[in-house]
């Protein structure tokens, strides 16, 4: 229970409008009950302050009273004392005379008694008086006091004194009026206040009013009641009476007149209290509900939902809310373009990878029963180039025309952009009897025609590779891969071409996968071997070298041929470690073969641009000891499709080793001839299909002719490759080929039989068979 308190009162203290409303009662409660009790203090004080005042200047007209009394009975007594029949009863002695006059004057006079004392100690009284002892009055008497306080019978009483004269003093009449109760009473009846009298003697006063200093107001507390008193000295008449007057007035009573004001001021407070609670409690709610419905606000949009706040004023906390349904939309706005940068390609704005296999899931799910989702990977061809030759700018412009055209074409496709020169498009749901082969003609169509870029002719074209759902895959996973397995194919089918994915090219993508495995195992076996194909001079009639071909002597498929293995090599990198072994290899062998053949070894584009090329060739010279002019490298145009000019700087650091360069295959590339400007190769070799025509109606001469023209022209020696016939021979000897290669001086022979066929063929020998080329 007790664990339990402070948590309510903290849950609720932590509500601001509990808190805002709580502190402004708490504060004006506090205000207003100081402000009472100030107030209270000052009533009390100024409630004293009147009632003393008030008592002091009373008691002022309490002594007067008595005084106007005590001089009324003393004129009456005068005109006694002074009247002629009495003076003479005095003189005369005449009581009876005596004591009817003064009954006479006490009546008249209204006071209680009248007496006459005589020198010689008579004294006579007015009827039914008692007696009193004359001789207590005359110390007073002889000293001119004619009025003051006497004790009659017990009784103080003011007493007012008239000489008597017969014509000397005679004696003194006196008139003596009892201040009891009922006398007193009177008198203060004519108080402006409740007012308690009473003329006491020293004596008689209670204990604790002895000592009050005389003619001043004091407060005292009697039985709980506050009473205000003044002791006062009234004169005596008698010898040794010492009285008193002493009044009392009730200051709870004064004050109880206040008590009125006091309620009506707690009250008022009471009110204040609790209209300033209603208030504050409506002020807080309308701060604290505003920002109740923003914290609510700022956690559902923290969760991830849509929150406004309703702004309904214009102050501080309507500004709060506006601000924040700003911030609400300035995140929206800024998290939409995010996702749509995480989403999509820069440049093209086209969906990219990402959102294009999302999209791709939506449709696989959606797709209806009958319809088919079908998936194209888009690759342009030779971009490279393009972004070589023209420069990015047009290599960029190029992609975004490509996929405006794209879009344009096909309005209801998704068309993604993959990132370099690749495309994807997806159409989501075909109908069933779709000619997909037409649409295939459609996108191939997309890229038939030259475009005009940044005011250069670009020529494009593409290939695809297409995957459909449901026969070709089920998920975005195979069906891209499938895709790209087609594409695959379409590019190494000689690219501008599409393909539909087949069953087969999983099957060959599997069998590549395999070989690269085996390759792998071969690199660290060791499993490769070195053939060698001569290359004969038709100039000097002589075999100059030969070319290093490798063969791979496969576990269980037996010898294969490079064209088999070396792409894969050349996609997984294999071939570095492939391309080392085979130069060292060909030195090694070459360095025993007479110093006029020489050996050719093919370097691949990913060899060439190994930064350690140099170096292996360096230390393959060195440990075989083979003279650098005697090692010729292969290498083809395709090494120019990377950097021209750090392409052309690798030649030129190449070549200053002291090694031939040569230029392999040549004619099936592009651009050959700015190449030949650009760098000057030892050796063009033409390529086999420019031979194979040779000897058939055509124009293959032609060709021959110019090329073998334009590489005199540029100091440059030829030769042809794959040459089989002798027909093919002569002709090349016609038109200025300097040397051949192919079946028809030999095949490629393992590296044992070279020393032998080198013997049987340099000059001046005749021992065994020479080539049959002359
Ligand atoms: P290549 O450099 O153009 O080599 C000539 C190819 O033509 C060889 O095929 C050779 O056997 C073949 N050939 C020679 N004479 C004739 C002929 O009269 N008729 C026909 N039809 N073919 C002929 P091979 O050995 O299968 O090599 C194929 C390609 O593999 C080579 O073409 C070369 O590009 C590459 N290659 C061979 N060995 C290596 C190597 O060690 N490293 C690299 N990177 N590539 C190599
Ligand atoms: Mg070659
Ligand atoms: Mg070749």
């Amino acid at each position: 229970m007790s664990s339990l308190r402070p948590k309510v009162l903290r849950l609720r203290f932590t509500s601001l409008r509990t808190r805002v409303s709580t502190v402004f009662i708490a504060l004006l409660g506090v205000t207003l009950a100081l402000a009472l009790i100030v107030a209270n203090i000052g009533i009390n004080d100024h409630g004293r302050g009147v009632a003393a005042r008030d008592m002091a200047s009373n008691a002022r007209v309490f002594d007067e009273l008595i005084a106007l009394r005590g001089k009324q009975m003393r004129e009456s007594a005068v005109v006694l004392a002074n009247d002629f029949g009495f003076r003479e009863a005095m003189a005369t002695g005449d009581h009876a005379t005596l004591a009817s006059s003064l009954t006479s004057l006490r009546d008249r006079s209204g006071a209680g008694m009248a007496l006459v004392v005589g020198f010689d100690g008579n004294v006579v009284t007015s009827a039914g008086a008692p007696q009193i002892d004359g001789a207590l009055l005359w110390p007073s008497l002889d000293e001119g006091r004619n009025s003051g306080m006497m004790d009659v019978d017990g009784r103080l009483s003011l007493a007012v004194a008239a000489p008597i004269k017969t014509p000397d003093l005679a004696g003194w009449l006196l008139l003596v009026q009892p201040l009891d109760g009922r006398e007193l009473r009177q008198i203060t009846k004519l108080a402006a206040i409740p007012i308690a009298a009473e003329v006491l003697t020293a004596d008689e006063m209670p204990q604790s009013l002895a000592t009050l200093p005389l003619g001043q107001v004091v407060s005292r507390n009697d039985r709980g009641e506050e009473l205000l008193y003044r002791v006062s000295i009234v004169r005596s008449l008698q010898e040794g009476l010492k009285p008193r007057l002493m009044l009392r007035h009730s200051l709870t009573k004064a004050l109880a007149d206040y008590q009125t004001l006091k309620h009506l001021l707690a009250a008022i407070a009471l009110a204040g209290v609790a209209l300033a609670a209603w208030l504050s409690t409506r002020l807080a709610s309308g701060i604290a509900r505003p920002l109740a419905a923003l914290a609510e606000a700022t956690r559902r949009f923290g969760a991830g939902e849509v929150a406004k706040v309703p702004v309904e004023s214009e102050d501080e906390v309507g500004q709060l809310a506006s601000s924040f349904n700003a911030m609400v939309d300035a995140i929206e706005d800024r998290e939409r373009k995010i996702t749509h940068i995480a989403l999509h390609d820069g440049l093209t704005n086209l969906p990219n990878r990402r959102l294009f296999i999302e999209q791709l899931e939506v449709a696989l799910d959606r797709r209806p029963e009958t319809a088919r989702t079908v998936v194209a990977f888009i690759d342009l061809d030779d971009f490279k180039a393009i972004n070589d030759t023209l420069g990015h700018p047009v290599g960029d412009e190029l992609l975004k025309r490509v996929s405006k055209q794209l879009q344009g074409e096909f309005p209801n496709a998704v068309v993604a952009r993959f990132g370099g020169d690749e495309f994807g498009m997806l159409f989501p749901a075909l109908p069933e009897n779709e000619d997909l082969a037409s649409l295939a003609r459609k996108l191939h169509a997309c890229f038939g025609e030259d475009m005009m870029v940044d005011s250069h002719m670009v020529a494009t074209s593409a290939s695809f590779g297409i995957a459909i759902a449901p026969t070709d895959g089920n998920d975005s996973t195979t069906l891209l891969k499938n895709a790209d397995l087609a594409l695959y194919r379409a590019k190494t089918d000689g690219k501008s071409t599409y393909q539909f994915f087949e069953v087969s090219l999983d099957k060959e993508a599997r069998r590549r996968r395999q070989i690269e495995m085996d390759l792998r195992r071969a690199v660290r076996d060791g499993a490769f071997e070195l053939h060698f194909q001569p290359l004969f001079s038709l100039k000097e009639d002589q075999l100059k070298g030969f070319e290093a071909l490798i063969r791979w002597n496969h576990p269980e498929r037996g010898m294969l041929s490079p064209v088999e293995f070396i792409p894969i090599a050349e996609d997984t990198g294999l071939i570095i470690p492939i391309g080392e072994w085979v130069i060292r290899e060909a030195c090694r062998q070459a360095a025993t073969w007479p110093e006029t053949v020489s050996v050719a070894v093919n370097i691949s584009p990913k060899q060439f641009s190994s930064p350690v090329l140099s170096n292996v060739i360096v230390q393959a010279l060195a440990s075989s000891g083979l003279p650098a002019q005697r090692l010729e490298l292969e290498i083809t145009e395709s090494i120019f499709i990377a950097n021209v000019q750090r392409t052309l700087g690798t030649l030129h650091g190449l070549r200053s080793l002291g090694v031939r360069i040569a230029l392999d295959d040549f004619g099936t590339g592009y651009s050959s001839l700015s190449y030949l400007r650009s760098f000057p190769f030892d050796k063009l070799k033409i390529d086999q299909s420019f031979v194979r025509d040779l000897g058939s109606q055509g124009n293959a001469h032609a060709i021959i002719r110019a090329i073998t023209t334009l590489a005199d022209a540029l100091g440059i020696e030829t030769l042809a490759e794959g040459v089989e016939e002798s027909i093919q021979s002569e002709i090349l000897k016609r038109e200025g080929c300097h040397s051949i290669q192919g079946y028809l001086m030999s095949r490629p022979v393992a590296g044992e039989e070279v020393l032998g066929m080198i013997e049987r063929n340099l000059p001046g020998s005749d021992s065994g068979l020479r080539f049959a080329v002359r």
